[in-house]
C-alpha cells in the first residue's frame, strides 16, 4: 500500500513539474509580446502602404501638371497670340509653376514620412524575429523536459501497474476515493502512534481502536493506516 501512495506521490510530484515549468511562463510572456508585435507590424504596414500611395498619386499628379506646363509654354513660344491671349497664357505657366513647387515639396514630405514609417516597421520586424526565435527555442525546452518527464511517468506508471493487483480491490477504491480530496496522500505511515499524514498522535487506547478498524484509518484525517 504504502508502495503505491509512494509511486502516486511520485506520479504526482512528476505531474505537477510538467505543468509549472519555468520555461512554460516565459512561453506566454514572448508569446504576449509575439502577438502585439504581429499587430503592431500589421498596422505599421498599413500606414506604409498608404504613404507609399499617396507618393504615387503625387508623383503622378505632378508628372500631368509638368506635361500641362510644357504643352502651355510650348504654346506661348509658338507666338501667333493676342498681348492679352500671352497674358493669360504667361499667368497659367506661372501658376502651374506654383503647383507643381507645392507639389514636389508634398512629394518630399510624404518620402520623409515613408523613411521614418519604413525605420519603425524595420525595428518592428526584427524585434519579431527575435521574439520568434525565443518563442521556438522555448518550445523546443518544454518539448525536451516533457518528454522527459512523460517518460519518468511511464516508468512510475509501469511501477504502479505492478503494485496495484497485490492490493484488495475495496482497500484500492477507498484508497483512490481518498486521495482526491487528501493532497494525494490516502495512505500513510502509522509510526509510534503518530500517523503519517496528519500527525495526529494517538494514545494507546485509540491505538488499539484503530489497529481494530480493517483496514485502520486515522481517526482525524481518516487515511488509511499502515502500522510499521
Ligand atoms: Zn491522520
Amino acid at each position: 500500500m504504502l508502495d503505491l501512495q509512494s509511486v502516486d506521490t511520485e506520479i504526482d510530484q512528476l505531474l505537477h513539474r510538467r505543468r509549472s515549468l519555468p520555461e512554460l511562463e516565459e512561453f506566454k510572456l514572448v508569446n504576449t509580446r509575439l502577438t502585439a508585435l504581429r499587430e503592431t507590424a500589421t498596422q505599421q504596414e498599413a500606414q506604409l502602404g498608404e504613404t507609399v500611395s499617396a507618393v504615387n498619386k503625387g508623383e503622378g499628379e505632378l508628372d500631368l501638371t509638368d506635361k500641362k506646363r510644357a504643352t502651355e509654354e510650348m504654346r506661348m513660344f509658338a507666338g501667333g497670340l493676342s498681348a492679352k491671349d500671352l497674358e493669360n497664357l504667361q499667368r497659367e505657366v506661372e501658376m502651374l509653376g506654383r503647383q507643381i513647387d507645392a507639389a514636389e515639396e508634398e512629394i518630399l514630405g510624404l518620402l520623409e514620412v515613408r523613411d521614418t514609417q519604413d525605420a519603425a516597421l524595420l525595428e518592428t520586424t526584427s524585434a519579431l524575429a527575435i521574439a520568434e526565435a525565443g518563442s521556438s527555442e522555448l518550445e523546443a525546452a518544454i518539448a525536451d523536459q516533457w518528454r522527459e518527464i512523460d517518460a519518468e511517468v511511464a516508468g512510475q506508471q509501469e511501477r504502479r501497474n505492478d503494485f496495484v493487483p497485490l492490493i484488495p480491490a475495496e482497500l484500492l477504491e477507498l484508497y483512490e476515493e481518498l486521495r482526491p480530496t487528501k493532497e494525494g496522500i490516502g495512505a500513510a505511515r502509522l509510526v509510534e502512534g503518530v500517523c503519517g499524514g496528519c500527525h495526529l498522535s494517538l494514545s494507546p487506547a485509540e491505538r488499539i481502536e484503530v489497529l481494530r478498524e480493517d483496514p485502520p484509518r486515522c481517526l482525524q484525517c481518516r487515511r488509511i493506516l499502515v502500522p510499521q
